[in-house]
Formats: structure tokens, C-alpha cells, sequence
């Protein structure tokens, strides 16, 4: 029995037989010319073209259009012309087309990933499965990865394509020994809903693992490989226990949050898309608490138009039907850097340019996004948060952007909510230190505790050797998040916590017993919540342990 540890993309248990995917490799032959091979080359790039339109319609049956989006990308790259002038000049060397299609998408891929933006640089991964898959055209392997039975994929990194050809049910689980947590591909696998881990570094790819039987554990993301009866038992135990436990969490939905002594509160969720709502919706959040709209930004070429904002808004703001939207204004800069923001390249990131300084310094971005908020608050219940405020010189500074924002519609004549809420982050310790002054000039407050406990410990929170240290059970946390919660409820404003922390076992009872009126996590933790919240009794909580 071997056991690898990795990272969490989603959790869950599966029992199975390991199937590998291995990436194609390409070696050099000599093909039959250079006019001959590139007629197979266009011939594979038209099936692989109207494959890329079949797995267009499929995702966007099964996920949505943000999804299938990356089909539509693929296709784009597959038939353009800068590929086809680097197949040709490879094929000029008299080598196969399989090889020439290689060397291309390796060409652009480098090319790509040498850029500073962000978008261009993941660019790279597609222009690879672009050539991989027609090379699987060329070589008649379209049908590519199958699986036989229902398995445990082990894979380096699996193209997003592969996994959407799959039916779900013969996925079990899957193990990226390569990936990242937040790549496309697992972004899908989460919301497929899949057990699965990634970044498992001592773990081979090699096909003698095909047919080996393996566990799973996607709560510890461990893969168990050859595990012993014993273990089997154990795990068929907890992946009963885990069902049964997911089917009865159902039962919850419609129902209210409710802690064992009567207070009730909202669950909201954070998304990173508009089109994540629908993830939000299907698990019953409450309400938006915390829209990372700088995905917006990070996902496009160039700022966004306050049209093309609007549109994403609006859609949230719609699907959730009167339930209260917050939208977070920009927070790029530190770990969210966007090439077209040409921003300078600084010591301290983290302590850098960022969020609401940006804005001081450019306002003209902060009035679009304004605008659009706006615009889309006439369709529903949308407020909006900054973050990463410090003073009450920001406060007053987008109050007065705002005003200008409501000014500039009404001349458009274009309809608004003028009542629509503005609230802050409370991520900073000079927003809690200050939480009595900010209180009195703002609708709301969100406890951001990722960066709070980044700034109050002075911990960088991405930083892997200090994860140990990153302790967001600090007291000293605890008792800036209590200063804010009683400074907001004495200035009569709600208090929210949208971080991390918003789903931590450790913390609910605090949070409860202080009074804290939503908390807002992933969809996926949304009816867990629900739950553990239901058997918490606040009168029986020690608040002073977590404060002195
Ligand atoms: C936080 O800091 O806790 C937060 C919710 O914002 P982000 O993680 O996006 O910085
Ligand atoms: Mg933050």
C-alpha cells in the first residue's frame, strides 16, 4: 500500500480502478513531402475543428457559456493563420505533419508564455491541447482517452476537452499530478462535482499504474494505491457515510439558517463569475456576499467596457432574484496583476498598489465599474464593497465617485437604484481599529479575515514556507473581527465575513455568539453550514477563549 499527498481541488471519496492518461508524445519521421502532409494537416485541423464545435455544445448543454467558452478559444487558435505559417515553415524540413504540428504548437506555446500578461501566458496550455488534439486527428486517435469502467483518472494534467468528451458516471475521481487548483480544467472538475486532488509531486504517470486499484480521499487529498482489505472497508464506510450525509443535507434547502438558540443569519456565497450564480442558486445561498469582479477584468484583453461589466452584473443581480448581490469593486494588484494595468513593479506588492489605491490614482477605472454597478442595480437587490480601505478619506473619496456615477446616468437618463448600499471590506487593522469612525459612513461591513489575518499577523498569505505560521486563530484576529462586529451593530449596520474562515468549524461558535449576520463561502459549503449552524447553541459558547 503507497500513499501520495497533494492538493484539494474537490472533495469526496472514490474507489476504483486507476485509468492513466499520458500526454501524446510526438517523435520526428520524415513525412511524404511538404504539399502531401499539409493536406493531412488540414484535413485533421477541419475534424478537429468540428470537434471543438461538438464539445462547444456539450459543455455549454452541461456547465453554461462561460465554460464552453474555452471551445470557442481553441477553435480560434486551431484555424489561425500565424499556426498554419509555423506548420508550413516546419514542414519545408520534409517531417510529418504530426511532428510539424508539434514543433508549431511548442513554438506559440513559448511564445506565449513569455508574455507578462497573465491571459496571454495561460494562453500557452492552449495551444498545446490545440496541436495535441490534431495530432490525434492525424494519427486517426480521435476518439483519444476512453474509459471502460468507471475509474480514478491519474493524469500529469488533463485537457479540459478529454474531460468534457467523458460521461460523468465512469469518472470516480481524478488525481493531476501537475495541476493546479485553480486551473481550468479543475475549476470544471469542481463543478462536475468530481473527488479529486492535484500537485501530487512524487507520483509518477506511467502506464503500469492502468487497472491498479486505488482510494481516493479528497477531504485529506490522499491517493491510496493497492490499498489493503482493511482500508477498503474503512473507505466504502466513510464513502457511504458521506453520501448518505450529502443526500440528507438536501433536505435543507428552502429552509433558514438557524443556530440551535433561535438567532438566525444568512448564508451567502462567493463567486468569481457571473456565470458561478447559477453554482450558487443550485445550492441555495442566501445571497451574494462577496463577487470578485476582478476576474472580469483578469479574463479580458483590455478594461472591460461599462457595457460588458453591466451585462455581468445584470445577470447575477437577475438570476438571483431579489436577493441581496454584493459586488466587490476591482481589487487587482498584489497577487492579481493584469499586463494592460501596466503597473509598476514593486518591493512589496502585497503592502503595494492595490484595490482602492489603484482607483485614487486612476479614477477614471473606478467610474466605469460605478456606472455599471449602477446600471445593473435597477434589475435587483445589488450593493457594493470596497476593499482594502485604510481611511476615511477612501470612504469619502468613492462616496463622491458614486455621486458622479448617479449624475452621469441620470443625464443618460438610463434608470438606477439611487438607495443602492455601499459597504467595505474590513481587511485591514486599520479598518477594525477604525471600525467605530467607518461605521457611520458606510451600509455594511465584510470581514475579508484571508487579508486580515495577512496585515494583522504581517504573514504573507501566499507565501507556501509561512503557511504553518498563518494562523487565522490568532487572538488578536479575534479580537479585531469582535471590535468590528460591536462598532458595526452600535452604528446599527449589518457585518458580514466573506473569507476563508467563513466556513471554519473552529470559528462558527465565535462568529455566532458575537452575532455576526452572514457569513458568506463557496457554494459548496453552503448547506454544511446550514447544518453544523443548526447545532450550535450561543449561549453555551466560550467567547473569552478565543480572545484572551
Ligand atoms: C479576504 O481577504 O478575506 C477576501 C475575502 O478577499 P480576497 O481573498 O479576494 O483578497
Ligand atoms: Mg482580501
Amino acid at each position: 500500500m503507497d500513499s501520495y499527498l497533494g492538493l484539494r481541488v474537490f472533495e469526496g471519496y472514490a474507489l476504483g480502478k486507476i485509468a492513466v492518461y499520458q500526454t501524446v508524445k510526438v517523435e520526428k519521421s520524415v513525412g511524404l513531402g511538404a504539399e502531401a502532409e499539409f493536406e493531412r494537416f488540414e484535413k485533421a485541423r477541419k475534424d478537429c475543428v468540428a470537434a471543438l464545435d461538438r464539445s462547444y455544445m456539450d459543455t455549454l448543454a452541461k456547465l453554461g457559456e462561460e465554460e464552453a467558452q474555452l471551445f470557442a478559444t481553441h477553435k480560434l487558435m486551431a484555424e489561425d493563420l500565424d499556426f498554419e505559417d509555423a506548420v508550413r515553415g516546419e514542414l519545408l524540413n520534409n517531417v510529418s505533419a504530426e511532428y510539424a504540428v508539434d514543433k508549431a504548437g511548442a513554438m506559440l506555446a513559448e511564445m506565449f508564455s513569455s508574455m507578462d500578461d497573465k491571459y496571454m501566458k495561460e494562453r500557452a496550455k492552449d495551444v498545446r491541447e490545440v496541436a495535441t488534439r490534431i495530432i490525434a486527428f492525424l494519427r486517426h486517435e480521435e476518439n483519444g482517452f476512453s474509459l471502460e469502467e468507471p475509474s480514478i483518472i491519474l493524469c500529469e494534467d488533463l485537457p479540459s476537452s478529454e474531460l468534457m468528451k467523458l460521461e460523468k458516471k465512469m469518472i470516480l475521481g481524478i488525481v493531476f499530478t501537475k495541476g493546479a487548483s485553480n486551473s481550468h480544467v479543475s475549476i470544471l472538475t469542481r463543478m462536475l462535482e468530481i473527488p479529486s486532488m492535484c500537485g501530487v509531486d512524487n507520483l509518477e504517470v506511467t502506464p503500469e499504474l492502468n487497472g491498479v486499484y486505488a482510494v481516493l480521499d479528497g477531504m485529506k487529498s490522499e491517493l491510496i494505491l493497492k490499498p489493503t482489505y482493511k482500508t477498503i472497508n474503512d473507505y466504502s464506510n466513510r464513502k457511504k457515510e458521506f453520501e448518505a450525509k450529502k443526500a440528507e443535507l438536501q433536505t435543507l434547502k428552502g429552509k433558514p439558517t438557524v443556530t440551535a438558540d433561535g438567532h438566525q443569519l444568512h448564508i451567502y456565497n462567493n463567486i468569481a463569475s457571473s456565470y458561478e450564480v447559477e453554482n450558487a442558486i443550485r445550492n441555495d445561498a442566501e445571497g451574494i456576499g462577496l463577487f470578485r469582479s476582478e476576474f472580469i477584468y483578469l479574463e479580458a484583453n483590455d478594461y472591460p467596457s461599462e457595457e460588458d461589466q453591466f451585462t455581468h452584473y445584470k445577470r447575477v443581480v437577475e438570476a438571483m432574484n431579489g436577493k441581496e448581490v454584493i459586488i466587490r469593486t476591482i481589487d487587482i494588484g498584489a497577487d492579481k496583476k493584469i499586463g494592460y494595468f501596466d503597473l509598476p513593479d514593486e518591493e512589496n506588492p502585497a503592502l503595494g498598489f492595490r484595490s482602492i489605491r489603484i482607483c485614487k490614482a486612476r479614477p477614471e477605472i473606478l467610474a466605469v465599474q460605478l456606472q455599471a454597478l449602477y446600471r445593473a442595480s435597477a434589475y435587483g437587490n445589488l450593493a457594493v464593497m470596497v476593499p482594502m480601505i485604510i481611511s476615511e478619506s477612501e470612504i469619502d473619496f468613492v462616496h463622491e465617485m458614486a455621486a458622479m456615477a448617479r449624475e452621469n446616468l441620470t443625464v443618460r437618463g438610463i434608470p438606477f437604484n439611487k438607495d443602492m448600499k455601499i459597504g467595505i471590506m474590513v481587511e485591514t487593522p486599520a479598518a477594525a481599529v477604525l471600525s467605530d469612525i467607518f461605521a457611520k459612513k458606510v451600509d455594511f461591513f465584510s470581514v475579508g479575515s484571508n487579508d486580515l489575518t495577512q496585515y494583522t499577523l504581517a504573514i504573507d498569505r501566499v507565501n507556501p514556507n509561512l503557511g504553518s505560521s498563518f494562523n487565522p486563530y490568532h487572538r488578536a484576529l479575534c479580537r479585531l473581527i469582535k471590535l468590528a462586529t460591536e462598532n458595526a451593530h452600535k452604528a446599527g449596520i449589518p457585518i458580514g465575513i466573506c473569507g476563508e474562515l467563513a466556513r471554519d468549524p473552529k470559528m462558527l461558535p465565535f462568529f455566532l455568539a458575537i452575532g455576526v449576520d452572514e457569513l458568506s463561502v463557496s457554494p459548496a459549503y453552503t448547506l454544511t453550514l446550514r447544518d453544523i449552524i443548526s447545532k450550535i447553541d450561543t449561549r453555551e459558547v466560550d467567547v473569552d477563549s478565543y480572545i484572551n
